[in-house]
């Protein structure tokens, strides 16, 4: 991959932060955008823009084509078999919720157990949480190896006759653990259960095929992936929605509207209540056609030579604890400097120019399973380089050397 032909896509990596060249390393949190994806949003606002669905005059007729056909690259991006199962949302937060709420509503009573891991970002913790208070039910939390890969076997040991569902990362924002989510899915459809995989540390990183997978759901931000805020995509099997009650009433997503009784759209809309943001739609839609362009496959390659790189270099630093060893992994790297809190770290890093995120990066019981508060997160995209993180370990050194450690 031509790196520098990439990086000038992305018109904000030009910039200077305390007059040093930008290193942006926060990607789990949020991805940068190529000048593609920036001005098909200018193109949609000042040449598209209508509300979409409603109109019978030129603009909306072409809005609503734009966003349909976004909604069919999302499908062919996932490898979806059809459109109606790709449903947008404001983002993988909003898509596990609409998901927990819907699923639960239909299948989930007293009594019953879902299942999620100890790595799982709070997004796909709390809103299971919150249906298992509404419904009686239960959560059950896989554990991890210290290395940060789940342990499988115990796994096998938390399904019962009451295991309704599973909701699993497919990577983890905080260890960038990819899990074995094929053989999480077989073994959870086995014991008669439906699965959820979050998605929103993976797509950007790895060839998504939902139908390969056999998963039931699968969600993801656009954000994360080099698209606008604001939309994201809940994937869920045609039978398993069409059963599923709706999340949010409002317009759109309703048929017939009665005082007495009111019926509802067909699939995708039932879950789309509201004006869509088919703007940020049709910028998603040009972020993955931005990453097919770049290919997944080259990506992949590029992505994973580089996190090799910055691993063998971070791991030769004395006085750094890195969690997450796992073997299939992102460049999502966690760490800590000994005696050194991980805002000091942070702090010293964007003087130096170099953005990573410290905290506990909304996996609190990850945290609370290694006994620690917080780490630095460093998370790598397709866009950093080599060299990116040779400056990433001179600012650890350097931290070092100003905490005296
Ligand atoms: N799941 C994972 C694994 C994440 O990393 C994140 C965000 O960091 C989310 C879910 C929530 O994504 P969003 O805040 O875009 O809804």
């Amino acid at each position: 991959m031509d790196i520098q032909k990439i990086r000038d896509d992305f018109p904000i990596l030009s910039q200077k932060v305390y007059g040093k060249p930008i290193v942006y390393l926060d990607n789990g949190a949020t991805t940068q955008k190529p000048k593609a994806v920036l001005d098909t949003l200018v193109r949609m606002y000042a040449e598209q823009n209508a509300n979409i669905h409603r109109g019978v005059h030129f603009l909306s007729e072409q809005a609503t084509e734009a966003y349909e056909n976004a909604r069919r690259t999302v499908r062919d991006f996932l490898n979806a078999e059809l459109s109606q199962e790709i449903i947008f949302t404001s983002g993988a937060t909003a898509a596990i919720n609409l998901a927990a709420f819907s699923y639960g509503e239909r299948y989930v009573g007293a009594g019953d157990e879902i299942i999620v891991s100890v790595m799982e970002h709070h997004s796909n913790i709390v809103p299971w949480q919150m249906m298992c208070e509404r419904k009686g039910a239960s959560l059950k939390v896989i554990p991890i190896s210290d290395s940060g890969e789940l342990l499988m076997e115990e796994y096998g040991k938390l399904f019962s006759p009451k295991t309704r569902l599973v909701a699993i990362t497919h990577v983890s924002n905080t260890l960038g653990t990819v899990n074995p989510v094929k053989e999480i899915i077989r073994i959870a459809h086995e014991a008669g259960a439906h699965v959820l995989v979050d998605g929103a540390q993976s797509v950007q990183h790895i060839p998504v095929d939902v139908q390969d997978l056999a998963c039931d759901f699968f969600a993801f931000s656009g954000h994360k992936l080099y698209g606008p805020t604001g939309i994201g995509v809940l994937y869920g099997r045609r039978e398993l929605l069409d059963e599923l009650p709706p999340w949010q009433g409002g317009g759109d997503m309703v048929d017939c509207v009665r005082f007495e009784q009111t019926t509802y759209n067909e699939l995708p809309f039932k879950f789309e209540a509201g004006t869509a943001n088919y703007i940020d739609a049709v910028g998603l839609e040009s972020a993955i056609r931005y990453l097919l362009s770049a290919g997944m496959e080259e990506i992949g390659a590029y992505e994973a030579a580089l996190t090799q790189y910055a691993l063998e270099q971070l791991q030769q630093i004395d006085g750094i604890r890195i969690f997450g060893t796992a073997k299939h992994r992102t460049g999502t790297f966690s760490l800590l400097l000994d005696g050194i809190h991980p805002y000091d770290t942070g702090m010293i890093l964007d003087k130096m120019g170099i953005a990573v995120r410290t905290g506990t990066h909304c996996t609190q019981p990850l945290m609370q399973r290694y006994g620690i508060e917080g780490t630095v997160r460093a998370s790598f995209a397709l866009y950093n380089t080599f060299e990116e993180a040779d400056r990433l370990c001179e600012g650890l050194k350097k931290a070092q050397k100003l905490f005296k450690t």
